[in-house]
Order: structure tokens, then sequence, then C-alpha cells
């Protein structure tokens, strides 16, 4: 499988153009030795491993993955616990840990030796560091598991299998659409295949009654947009603290060893707990929205 290439220039095709790039790829595989669920416990995943049990999707999958990154806010385990518990779902849930991803920061932090933070901060002097969390903490934890699940002793090729992996990314999100890094593993995406947005998700949700997941990501996570950090400060307090106190740690010894510059959790390249995440509308400024009555900008 390959993914559709950039448009011109390494410029983002536009979004229908990517969608008809898929369009045919994502479906059953047949045959498949293993059919799992990455399960990030989001709105996404958890719309499609509830379709599944409502049997709107298929074939079931023999179990859903959940790679814990230790990092989740509260709510995300909360909801873990839910889905796992009585009979939300007809397959298991198998959570594993690949690095936990808040250690991982303390202690390069602290060091003074080791390797640079896998999560992409913002640098001091502009751009982000090198991106390799997701693999460490998601991809790999995945990969593992589904070896386990096969039955694949450690250090033995697991190429004779054939792995359908369903990916909970909505239409909205499409440009995230990525071939799995292993030949014998297959990546589905149904609600690609059913063109259905996040809202869709929350739509479906709501008709059948289900409570509206959290957003799942790790909570010192560089990609937060502001009404992210706003509401954890707000709804999570603890889990804010948690957030200053590490985005603090990463600068006190000075650059992490490798990275000669500061690195910092917000885009602003402020400590976190110097930054004002209060509304436009907060500030006084009110929105483009809240101004315009609906007449401009529609
Ligand atoms: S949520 Fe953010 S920090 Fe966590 S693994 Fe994903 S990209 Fe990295």
């Amino acid at each position: 499988m390959t993914a559709p290439s950039p448009g011109a220039g390494g410029a983002p095709a536009p979004l229908q153009a990517v969608y008809e790039g898929w369009r045919g790829v994502s479906e059953p595989v047949e045959g498949a030795d293993l059919r799992v669920l990455s399960l990030g416990a989001g709105v996404q995943s958890t719309t499609l491993a509830l379709m599944a049990a409502h049997g709107e999707i298929g074939p079931m999958p023999d179990a859903a993955i959940f790679a814990d990154t230790g990092w989740e806010p509260r709510a995300v385990y909360e909801h873990l616990d839910w889905l796992s518990g009585g009979n939300v779902l007809p397959f298991p849930i198998v959570r594993v840990q690949g690095v936990n991803l808040r250690d991982q920061v303390i202690d390069r932090a602290t060091r003074s030796h080791g390797r640079f933070i896998t999560i992409p901060y913002f640098l001091q002097r502009g751009g982000m560091g090198r991106r390799q969390c997701t693999g460490e903490a998601k991809i790999e934890p995945i990969h593992q598991a589904v070896r386990a699940l096969l039955g694949v002793p450690k250090g033995a090729r697991a190429t004779r299998y054939r792995v359908e992996q369903w990916i909970g990314i909505s239409r909205d999100e499409i440009v995230r659409m990525k071939a799995a890094r292993v030949p014998w593993i297959t990546h589905r995406w149904p609600l690609i295949e059913r063109r259905m947005t996040r809202r869709d998700c929350l739509a479906w949700l709501a008709r059948h009654v289900y409570p509206e997941p959290p957003r799942s990501a790790c909570i010192g996570c560089p990609y937060h947009r502001d009404d992210y950090w706003r509401r954890l400060q707000r709804e999570d307090p603890d889990a804010f603290a948690d957030a200053v106190a590490v985005d603090r740690a990463m600068r006190a010894g000075g650059p992490i060893r490798g990275m000669r510059q500061l690195e910092y959790m917000h885009r602003s390249c402020r400590p976190l707990d110097q930054v004002d995440f209060r509304s436009e509308a907060e500030r006084g400024q009110l929105s483009f929205l809240d101004e315009c009555d609906g007449l401009c900008g529609t």
C-alpha cells in the first residue's frame, strides 16, 4: 500500500483529493489472522469500538489495543475503565505500555547524559524538536501486542501473518492517514469508509445514549490548542499543575543534552504558567463570531 503523494511543491493536497487517493484502499483484509482496533479512547476510536459492538462495522475485531503513554488525563483512564467493564464491548481491551512519556521527560531533563526528549517541544530559537513519541509510546507497543496476540516468539518474524488494524481517523482528519510501518499489518479506516466526521461520531454516540469521550492525548503534548489548555486549567487543575511542573523541569538545568537550546511546552516559548489562556472574549476582545452577527465571513 502506498500513501497518496502530497500536492505540488510538497503542499498538502486538498482534502477531497486526499480522500480520492485512499478510496478503495480501506477495506476488510480477506482471511486476516487477526483484527485489532487501535484504541486511543477518544471520540473516534470509541465510536469505532461501539459501532463494531452494535454490528454496524465488521468483521468484529478480536481485540482493541490501548497503548498507554502514562501521561493521559484522569478522564481518559476513567473512560477506558468504563469501556473495559461490564458488557460494553464484546471483545477484550489489551492495555500495553512501551515508555512512560512523563517519566522520560523528567529523566532526560535531570540527567547530564542520555538522549533527547522524544516529544517535539518548541525550541527557543524557532521550530520544534524531533518527534519520536508516537513511535515509541504508541506504534511500537501496539506492534508488540499484536505479535503477542499472534503468539509470535520474541525475535521471530511475523511476516507470514496478515493483520488488519483499525484506526479511528474521521473524514475531517483524513490527512493523518498513513500506511502501516510493517508489511504484515494493513491499516483500515472504517470511519473514512463511511465518510464520518468527528461531529458524526458525536451524533452517533448521542443517538445511542453513550457518554461523550474525553480528548485523548498526553497531558504535556505540544500540539494542544489554547482552548484545550484553558479547559485543562479549569477542569483538571492537578493535570495542569503537572504540565506546568514538567514544563519547568525541562529548563531547570539549561538545555537538555543534545538539544543546545531550551524547550517549551507552549508554542509561545513562555513557561506554561505564564501563558494567558483566557479566551479573546474574556480578555475583552470579542471574537469575530461574537461580533459579526453571522453576516460576515460566512
Ligand atoms: S499525544 Fe502528543 S506527546 Fe503524546 S504521543 Fe501523541 S504526539 Fe506525542
